[in-house]
């Protein structure tokens, strides 16, 4: 047992986690040797909305995700200076920490459609992007109205992101949509869905998402599209509108579990839709699309440890699953130069929510959402551990 943070025998799942988070709080870099294949055999990073690097790196491929020898899933967060290196050995890609060998890794395939373009004349990742392994993310407008009044989430940089890469189209019709889904459903690459807006205030998003997921049912032949939307805060008549659309989850990015804090950190947000409003529609949602198939996603790690658990708490005590994505200070964020609480926290918290979430037992499946989805998120590897 040559890694040194690692306490138990390498091979065991909660070392993976543990090297997870530490991977995703501390950042990771590779080799040029390692990186042979990117953007033709192996998936690179296409930035659909937010970029999630330490450094940026505009004219530079890199990986999109990774993953470790158990099958877990990490999200490729580059950091010119990080402790950890990928490297190319003997036809093997492996990953060091502080020259230190720990285990070998494996890029993720690049999706066929990658190489296509659309009827209209679109190229296909600049429409719809691959998430981890199966998860096919649309963002049908990258756009948020805070940022125009200085009231972003402060560890957003949705904006700066788009600027910097400016490698997806910021408005995506909906016929490309259908055919970017229909293409990545039929070469094996989308077991669900994510559809997201990045957050806009227009008045018609219930209908443009009706037609979306419309026209992918009718690009791939579905009937129920597996997945999940995150819309605007869906609130009252609107949550039945989305059900209805024929999307079979809902999710609802509340961010921050504590209230003052929440308005703190997310002043635009927090004036159109307050915490208790979550927690009503959140509420409303699972009585709509039923237990397990409503989603509260929240930034881990911005808040204390206590006031995170207690949101695990009652989002899976109204039979709503919990996605929290492991905070990256990026660049173009508010929060850019900050630093993530260390990696040990992140694992003991991540646990014991995993503990909330499978004493509450509500039926849940991984239809719409499961841990090959994405790299950012650690709470379904630690369902794993804990036999969900
Ligand atoms: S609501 Fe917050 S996280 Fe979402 S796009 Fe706007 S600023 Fe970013």
């Amino acid at each position: 047992m040559k890694y040194e943070n690692l306490k138990l025998p390498a091979t065991k799942p909660e070392n993976y986690l543990e090297l997870k988070a530490s991977l995703l709080v501390e950042g990771v870099n590779a080799d040029r040797q390692s990186m042979k294949g990117l953007g033709v055999s192996f998936k690179e990073q296409r930035h659909g909305l937010f970029g999630w690097d330490f450094d940026d790196h505009a004219g530079t491929l890199l990986p999109d995700d990774f993953t470790l020898p158990d099958g877990t899933v990490v999200q490729f967060r580059m950091k010119n200076d990080a402790p950890y290196k990928i490297k190319q050995k003997n036809n093997k890609r492996l990953l060091y920490k502080n020259e230190i060998e720990i285990c070998e890794v494996n890029w993720l395939r690049r999706p066929e459609f990658y190489n296509k373009k659309t009827s209209q004349g679109y190229n296909m990742p600049e429409i719809g992007q691959v998430g981890g392994e199966d998860c096919l993310f649309f963002c049908y407008q990258n756009y948020c109205s805070h940022f125009s009044k200085n009231k972003q989430c402060l560890f957003c940089n949705l904006v700066s992101t788009s600027k910097t890469y400016n490698s997806v189209l910021k408005k995506k019709t909906i016929e490309a949509i259908g055919e970017v889904a229909g293409e990545a459903w039929k070469e094996g690459m989308a077991r669900h869905v994510l559809i997201t807006g990045g957050c806009t205030t227009a008045e018609n998003e219930t209908k443009q998402v009706t037609a979306i997921v419309q026209s992918i049912l009718k690009h791939t032949g579905l009937k129920k599209l597996p997945g999940t939307v995150l819309p605007s805060p869906a609130k009252g008549d609107s949550i039945k509108a989305y059900h209805d659309s024929g999307i079979a989850a809902i999710g609802y990015s509340m961010e921050i579990w504590d209230e003052r804090l929440y308005s703190a950190v997310c002043p635009g947000k927090a004036e159109n839709t307050s915490h208790k409003e979550f927690i009503e529609s959140i509420e409303s949602a699972v009585k709509i699309f039923g237990e397990g198939n409503v989603y509260g996603v929240f930034v881990m790690g911005i808040e204390p440890k206590e006031s995170f658990l207690e949101g695990v708490r009652v989002i899976s005590g109204l039979g709503a699953n919990v996605v929290p994505f492991v905070w990256s200070p990026n660049p173009g964020s508010k929060y850019e130069g900050h630093r993530a609480p260390a990696p040990k926290w992140y694992y003991d918290t991540i646990m014991e929510a995993a503990a909330i979430v499978k004493g509450n037992k509500f039926s849940s499946d991984d239809r719409n959402h499961c841990y090959k989805c994405d790299g950012n998120s650690l709470l379904h590897d630690a369902l794993r551990i804990r036999g969900i």
